[in-house]
């Protein structure tokens, strides 16, 4: 007995082990991989449930890490949040994405907006509005065609965040809510600072057809947006049940695997071509 409890706590151990390993070997290689290009960022399309037209585009950033393989956003960027390297990635995302957009526009492509995640920490820490004004006249993009996904939570510092939200919206910056309705944050915020857009969490999205709860939250959600003046846009919709759904509802805007999965830059460019 005294031996095999020996063996499970080694065994706990090292598999312990592992998981640290994994998370550490994340952590201290990701400036390497932007050294080396590892990075990347695909596009999924937003679109305007009336006409179901394009009208933007979210970056999401992805890893082929050399060693590791692909490793999901939700893996590394809780890490890169940590240990700070999220200002490098953000960054990087953020200089590509305006690159792009700007190279679709050059080459024909209709134009709509892309719309960039903002960790907390980016919004927090970062000179923010010069890191994006100059992410913009680098790739010589109007501010109108960018929008920052943010999260509730970088609600926290709340006079400090709405003064530099009141100064990307004055450059023209549209600004969204993501993962609307998952933070605990007070609804009063909706009312002080200068956003655009409402984006419904894919959570809510997902069990609109089956259960009447998150139905009804998302039913109070749009019509609150709507009785605001903001956009909103249903993330997640992968049927026509749930597209049917929200339109009915009235939400104007949808995103998700029905209409197309995040998509390389030159999938984009072939798919929304003006002939
Ligand atoms: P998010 O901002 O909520 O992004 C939406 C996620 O849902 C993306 O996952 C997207 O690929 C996925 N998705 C889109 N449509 C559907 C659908 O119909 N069904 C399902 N099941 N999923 C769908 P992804 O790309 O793995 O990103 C995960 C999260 O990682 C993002 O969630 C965001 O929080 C974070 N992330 C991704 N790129 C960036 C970035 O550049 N910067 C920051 N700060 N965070 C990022
Ligand atoms: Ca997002
Ligand atoms: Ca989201
Ligand atoms: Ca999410």
């Amino acid at each position: 007995v005294k031996e095999e409890g020996k063996n499970n706590f080694q065994f706990f151990t090292s598999e312990m082990n592992d998981l640290i390993s994994r998370k550490s070997k994340i952590a201290m290689s990701i400036r390497k991989g932007l050294e080396l290009g590892e990075f990347s960022v695909y596009y999924q399309p937003q679109i305007d449930i009336e006409t179901e037209r394009i009208i933007g585009v979210e970056a999401l950033v992805r890893w082929n890490h050399a060693k590791l393989g692909p490793i999901s956003p939700t893996e590394f960027i809780p890490i890169a949040e940590e240990n700070g390297m999220i200002l490098h990635i953000g960054e990087f995302v953020l200089r590509t994405a305006c690159q792009q957009t700007k190279a679709w526009q050059d080459a024909g492509v209709e134009p709509f907006r892309v719309a960039v995640n903002i960790s907390a920490k980016q919004f927090s820490q970062g000179n923010i509005s010069e890191v994006i004004t100059s992410a913009l006249e680098d790739a010589q993009l109007a501010p109108e065609f960018l929008e920052l996904e943010l999260t509730e939570s970088l609600i926290q510092g709340a006079t400090s965040a709405i003064t530099k939200m009141q100064e990307l919206k004055a450059m023209g910056i549209h600004l969204s809510i993501d993962d609307f309705g998952t933070g605990y944050s007070s609804l009063s915020y909706l009312k002080l600072f200068p956003i655009d857009s409402l984006k419904i969490d894919q959570y809510f999205t997902r069990n609109i057809n089956k259960d009447a709860k998150d139905a009804a939250l998302v039913d109070t959600i749009i019509q609150m947006a709507r009785n605001l003046g903001l956009n909103v846009i249903a993330e997640g919709v992968e049927t026509l049940d749930q597209l049917v759904y929200l339109k009915n509802k009235h939400c104007n805007q949808a995103q998700g695997y029905y209409f197309q999965k995040p998509l390389l830059p030159e999938r984009i460019e072939e798919l929304y071509s003006k002939v």
